[in-house]
């Protein structure tokens, strides 16, 4: 479990969510090998020049607040969807503990794109009464010659399921900061908008 602030400059101090900032638990989803346990080592910040303050309490879930528009917020990662011997019960949690998800596909493997419209489906119906903030990831976007999905058919995916669309590559560290910080963005929309 790993708890630590985003920001270089500030990596030696930790603002913990018990400071009153909004602490968000996002869900990783997608086909197995899309890239979704490297998202999350850079969110965990395991390449991080610095990561001496990082404490590991667990596998598969990571805690750390980034400043997004001048106010912070705590994201808590899970990275547990294939998780093997528990697979079934612990997918049936995943659609139900996240306050919002990223589903992630490679764009170099169609299928996992294929799967990643039936999860959103699956989500929609396991939350049904709820605008939950999802964002459609197509991850591997530096495998520019192995790609099978184009950024037209991941963008007008995200425009059928009514949620936002971000390519990245986790392997050059591309777009993936700022994947967090979109979410952050999108679970405050809705806050915000509930709150009118
Ligand atoms: P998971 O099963 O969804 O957690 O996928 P992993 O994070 O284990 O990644 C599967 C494989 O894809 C690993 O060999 C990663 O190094 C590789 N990988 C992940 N993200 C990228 C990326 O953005 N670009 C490239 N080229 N490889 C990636």
């Amino acid at each position: 479990y790993c708890r630590r602030s985003w920001s270089s400059e500030s990596s030696d101090s930790v603002i913990s969510s018990e400071s009153g900032n909004s602490l968000y638990r996002v869900v990783l989803i997608g086909e197995q090998g899309v890239g979704k346990t490297t998202i999350a080592n850079i969110f965990a910040g395991v390449h991080d020049s610095m990561d001496s303050d990082c404490e590991v309490l667990g596998e598969d879930t990571y805690e750390r607040t980034l400043l997004v528009d001048g106010e912070s917020a705590t994201i808590v990662l899970l990275d547990m969807w294939e998780n093997k011997s528990e697979k079934g019960w612990l997918q049936e949690h995943c659609m139900q503990v996240g306050d919002a998800y990223l589903i992630v596909y490679s764009i170099t493997d169609r299928s996992s794109f294929e799967r990643a419209s039936e999860l959103r489906i699956q989500l929609r119906r396991a939350r049904q009464t709820e605008d939950i903030p999802i964002i459609l990831v197509g991850n591997k976007s530096d495998l520019v010659r192995c790609r099978e999905v184009s950024v037209s058919e991941g963008r007008a995916c995200a425009v059928v399921f009514d949620c936002k669309f971000i390519e990245t590559s986790a392997a050059v560290q591309h777009n993936v900061k700022e994947l967090f910080e979109g979410i952050v963005r999108q679970v405050r929309l809705r806050r915000d908008s509930k709150e009118k």
